[in-house]
């Protein structure tokens, strides 16, 4: 998060901004002025009337963000005058030409004025803080200890750091040590357990943000949950505990706040505007790249990934329209938000543009708060979007179609880096027999939980999808058949550990997975490097299952 010198020193930034946009307005408004005289001394002309036109829609739609904003006003005003000379073809009556010059007069009267000052950056709520490190959660517990005492390995496995805490005193102290990112409290909220209830109302007033708690309590009554909200209640639950139940609700509560923050691109000719908005959005913990000219955007797009463009309407070479036609023409982009940044003269242009691509419109000039708030609610549903759409609703891993367009990218790149890509093909092993035994439920939660251990143990720039029923592939870029091998391995030891309760029997039993890697050196097709890795699956079930074997040649 953004401490107050990183504060400090974007409002610099931003004023550095500002004071460049200050210096430079004077001579952009005697360019201006000058041809304006061109044009009424020496007769129309299309091409310079067009270039003035640009430049009065600049103006109108960035100096009101640098602290102009009468003067972008009297842009607009005059923007929207000349359009209608422009479409008329023709040169205005001389006197109007003479009452336009008086209105470039006034603007550099405007561009004299002393600037409106920015006030302090808007006050707009950061994404929460990616939770960084070990995630830690405390177990507290005076009658269920033994019950709690049993999770802290499982959880080890899906990436959180347990710790069993028998008294309100030795919790108190740990907490202060290190906050924990969940508290888990076996205890009735009710008389029984005043002494927590106690100390955990005094703990969480002392705090801005509440430490979640999640209950395990007997007693469901009304009163007892209502006073488990008061002191941070976050969920409750009946015991006995389910490892897969906790799981879920730790995964919920950490999953907004580890996702990546979310990636504008933005594309805008008018390089200081851009600059700035880059700033405000980077400020509220977004990802931002800037593209100043159409032709360098599909590289970028391709890079970048973005969860969202935000585009200027009017750009040097083409316009903002046509741009987003071509960025429609590549199939995998039809879902990617296409926001137009326009100013409020735009409508028709507006209308064409939610024709042929565009999703929505911001318009010129917009406050940094609300730039903040509109392009975050938008990325926000992209990003939701784009995971009903594309994930698998149980193991929350890429549907079939989805890993294969992955591949099928990432196949691509490494052609072109001459970098290794591994593929790893996994299944379940007789989990046929797991469902015939244990019951379908408890073999959907295995899955569940082997979704989990994949979206836990891989890397930000791998992919894992789910391939079929209980099959599952990831995609590893960059990453050699050794180094495929052992993070298969270690996946699939950590797999081998987990507990699962039966829904028949009420045992407790554990599934285990084979894995089969292939790397492409050079790369062939999709087909034949999953191929390559589904034949190593099928040695891997040969050779005894629970096994990860790597693809001949390799
Ligand atoms: P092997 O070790 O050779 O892979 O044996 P297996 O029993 O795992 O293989 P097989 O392909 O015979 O059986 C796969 C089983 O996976 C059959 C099917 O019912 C089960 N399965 C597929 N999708 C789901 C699902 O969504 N939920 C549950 N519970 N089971 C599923
Ligand atoms: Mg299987
Ligand atoms: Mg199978």
């Amino acid at each position: 998060m953004a401490t107050a010198g990183d504060k400090r020193d974007v409002q610099a930034q931003l004023q550095v901004l500002r004071e460049r946009y200050s210096e430079a307005l004077p001579q952009r408004l005697a360019g201006l002025n000058e041809y304006w005289q061109q044009l009424c001394r020496d007769g129309w002309r299309g091409a310079l009337a067009e270039t003035l036109l640009r430049e009065l829609h600049s103006l109108a739609g960035g100096s009101p963000t640098f602290g102009y904003p009468e003067l972008g006003q009297t842009a607009r005003a005059m923007e929207y005058q000349l359009q209608q000379w422009v479409d008329q073809g023709g040169l205005p009556r001389r006197e109007e030409c003479e009452s336009f010059r008086g209105r470039i007069q006034s603007l550099m009267h405007l561009a004299s004025i002393v600037p409106v000052q920015s006030g302090p950056l808007p006050r707009v709520q950061p994404d929460p803080a990616p939770v960084r490190g070990e995630r830690l959660v405390y177990l507290y517990s005076e009658l269920q200890a033994e019950d709690l005492a049993r999770l802290i390995e499982p959880l080890q496995h899906f990436g959180y750091l347990a710790r069993a805490l028998p008294e309100v005193q030795a919790l108190a102290e740990a907490v202060d040590r290190a906050p924990p990112l969940v508290l888990v409290c076996g205890a009735d909220t009710g008389s029984a357990d005043s002494h927590l209830m106690e100390w955990l109302r005094r703990f969480q007033a002392g705090r801005a943000v509440p430490v979640p708690v999640i209950f395990i309590a007997r007693d469901s009554s009304f009163e007892a949950r209502l006073q488990a909200v008061r002191v941070g209640g976050y969920a409750y639950l009946p015991p006995p505990l389910e490892i897969s139940e906790l799981v879920e609700r730790l995964d919920g509560l950490t999953a907004e706040s580890e996702q990546a923050p979310y990636r504008v691109l933005l594309v805008d000719d008018d390089v200081a505007l851009a600059q700035h908005y880059a700033l405000v959005l980077e400020e509220a913990g977004m990802a931002v790249e800037l593209v100043h000219a159409p032709e360098g955007l599909l590289e970028r797009l391709e890079a970048f990934r973005p969860d969202l463009v935000l585009m200027d309407l009017y750009l040097p070479t083409c316009t903002g329209i046509e741009l987003a036609r071509v960025i429609r023409q590549d199939r995998s982009y039809v879902g990617m938000p296409i926001v137009f940044l326009s100013t409020e003269t735009d409508v028709e242009r507006q209308l064409e543009a939610l024709y042929t691509g565009g999703d929505d419109f911001l318009t010129k000039p917009i406050g940094d708060l609300h730039l903040v708030s509109a392009v975050r609610s938008r990325a926000r549903r992209s990003r939701v979007l784009d995971s009903v759409v594309s994930r698998d609703s149980l193991t929350g891993l890429l549907k079939h179609t989805r890993i294969k367009e992955v591949l099928e990218t990432e196949i691509e790149r490494a052609r072109r880096s001459g970098r290794p890509l591994a593929v790893a093909m996994i299944d379940l092993d007789r989990f046929k027999e797991v469902n015939d035994t244990h019951g379908h439920q408890s073999g959907d939660t295995v899955l569940k939980s082997l979704g989990r251990l994949l979206r836990e143990r891989l890397r930000s720039g791998d992919s894992a999808g789910r391939y079929g029923g209980e099959e599952f592939l990831a995609v590893l870029p960059d990453t050699d058949a050794g180094g495929a091998h052992k993070v298969l391995d270690d996946i699939r030891r950590a797999f081998d550990v987990i507990e699962y309760d039966s829904d028949t029997s009420g045992q407790v039993f554990r599934v285990t997975l084979s894995a089969g890697v292939a790397v492409c050196p050079d790369c062939p097709d999709a087909t034949q490097l999953t191929e390559a890795a589904d034949r190593a699956l099928y040695r891997a079930k040969e050779n005894g299952r629970d096994r990860v074997e790597l693809a001949e040649d390799q």
